[in-house]
């Protein structure tokens, strides 16, 4: 099983460190197995594009790259703020990411 990644689909996070550091952005892809995020409109590259239907003209286009999750904080929704996550075990056994700032749920 991969291991655990404390970001998911659609959060929202700060990157921490690295060319990106500072910026922030919705996640759009976990890849778990690689520890990697793809982050909306951070670390773009540049990427040699043919013709095609979705893109007529061809040439240069950036789509943002994969980051280490290690250099991303998830930005609790409450505290506007990069924050660490726990995780909070409910009754009937799942587990939702709460804010370690102020203590509300993520999820
Ligand atoms: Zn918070």
């Amino acid at each position: 099983m991969a291991p655990k990644v404390h970001v998911k689909k659609g959060d929202t996070v700060k990157v921490m460190a690295g060319d990106s550091a500072g910026k922030t952005g919705k996640v759009l892809e976990v890849y778990p197995d690689t520890q990697r995020v793809i982050i909306d409109g951070v670390n773009l590259i540049k990427k040699h594009a043919r013709q095609s239907q979705k893109n007529p003209q061809g040439g240069v286009i950036e789509r943002p790259g994969p980051l280490h999750v290690a250099n991303v904080m998830v930005v609790c929704p409450s505290c506007d703020e990069a924050v660490r996550t726990g995780n909070m075990r409910a009754n009937d056994g799942s587990t939702s990411r709460t804010c370690k700032r102020c203590g509300k749920a993520i999820d």
